[in-house]
């Protein structure tokens, strides 16, 4: 009966103990470190039934198998420890900043060839697959919301014989869902829209469920034991909690998001807004540089002037005050994270505050 259910109900009823009366509806957190001999599980590293209910829920969504991992960054660990020494990787050229950082430490040290690509241009993208082992890919990027051809780039890469790789962290799977268009993987930093209150970290990665020998999934979870990027059990109960209300959140969060990107292009003080038409990630490119920018963050009262993104609340930053950003992402961009406050009380705050930029 679930796969007939709405993704916004399988939220709900996914990851749940059987209805046992005077039990309870949800899982509860298990602290256990060791497990009595001969279960399924016998040490921590292995598995944790909260961590199950949570994977049970992304898994049915993504359609796949997933697996939780410590943050974002450990799931991307995770997959870069599958690459073969010297192997080939087609990238983006912005991306959360993390991935390539990760990227750039393997390429200077001689264990991996990158290719760094523009997502959008398709062409050059399925081009630079050629002779690729994995094809690792943002959509929409963080920060510059470009969007790629999943569908168009997943074939590419598959016929490379590429593990092709979707950080689907801005649009969840309630808006794509990239195993569907033919990725291998996807990766989630659930720190993010998935649990949705700014309290944890958490990553996940699903991977297509397939039965062979060498399941990537196989390999993945492996990789999670011994290398030990485990989750604590509480932040995945969070998260679960969190991710039963991701269809309203962002339901919410995406309208609001849609109205203010139609009145920041309105404004005097905005040059330029990026937002691709769905979700709650928009940014605004800023006139007079990055001291018009910092004058907009520092004016602001109901947003927060903060990193991340994907709460409840709306928050935004310049993203160069970081080093490590890309120097492509202009001085003056705002990223901005669109929470689930009122829309008219979010455009006062951030229209005075651009007024601000103004002088
Ligand atoms: C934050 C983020 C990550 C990293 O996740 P952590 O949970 O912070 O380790 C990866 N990808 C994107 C798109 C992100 O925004």
């Amino acid at each position: 009966m679930t796969g007939e259910l709405a993704p916004a109900t399988r939220l709900i009823t996914g990851g749940r103990p059987a209805a046992t009366p005077g039990e309870p509806l949800n899982v509860p957190v298990t602290f256990a470190s060791s497990y009595h001999a001969d279960g399924p599980v016998g040490y921590a590293r292995d598995g944790n039934p909260t961590w199950t209910a949570f994977e049970d829920v992304l898994g049915d969504l993504e359609g796949g198998t997933a697996l939780a991992f410590a943050s974002g960054l450990a799931a991307s660990s995770a997959i870069l420890s599958l690459l073969p020494e010297g192997g080939v990787v087609v990238a983006p050229r912005t991306a959360y900043h993390g991935a390539l950082e990760l990227l750039r430490e393997l390429a200077d040290a001689g264990r991996a060839e990158v290719r760094h690509v523009d997502v959008s241009d398709t062409a050059a993208v399925v081009e630079a697959t050629r002779g690729a082992d994995l094809v690792w890919l943002e959509s929409p990027t963080n920060p510059l919301l470009d969007v790629a051809d999943l569908g168009a780039i997943t074939a590419a890469g598959r016929a490379a014989g590429a593990l092709v790789v979707v950080d689907n962290t801005f649009a969840t799977p309630l808006l794509q869902r990239p195993l569907e268009l033919g990725a291998d993987v996807v990766l989630h930093s659930a720190t993010k829209l998935l649990s949705g209150h700014s309290d944890l970290v958490l990553g996940v990665l699903v991977a297509r469920t397939v039965t062979t020998a060498d399941d990537v999934i196989d390999r993945l979870r492996h990789r999670r034991a011994i290398h030990g990027g485990i989750p604590g059990p509480m932040e995945v109960y969070l998260a679960l909690r969190g991710l039963r209300t991701l269809g309203v959140r962002l339901e919410r969060a995406q309208a609001n998001a849609t109205e203010l990107a139609r009145r920041l292009g309105d404004h005097p003080a905005v040059e330029l807004v990026r937002y691709p038409g769905f979700g709650m990630m928009c940014a605004a490119e800023v006139r007079g540089g990055a001291e018009a920018a910092d004058r907009v963050v520092g004016a602001v009262r109901v947003w927060i002037h903060a990193t991340s993104l994907g709460g409840v609340e709306s928050s935004l930053e310049r993203r160069r005050r970081w080093g490590a950003e890309s120097p492509l992402v202009p001085e003056s961009l705002l990223r901005l994270s669109v929470g689930i406050e009122d829309v008219d009380d979010l455009w006062a705050d951030l229209s005075q505050a651009l007024d601000h930029a103004l002088g």
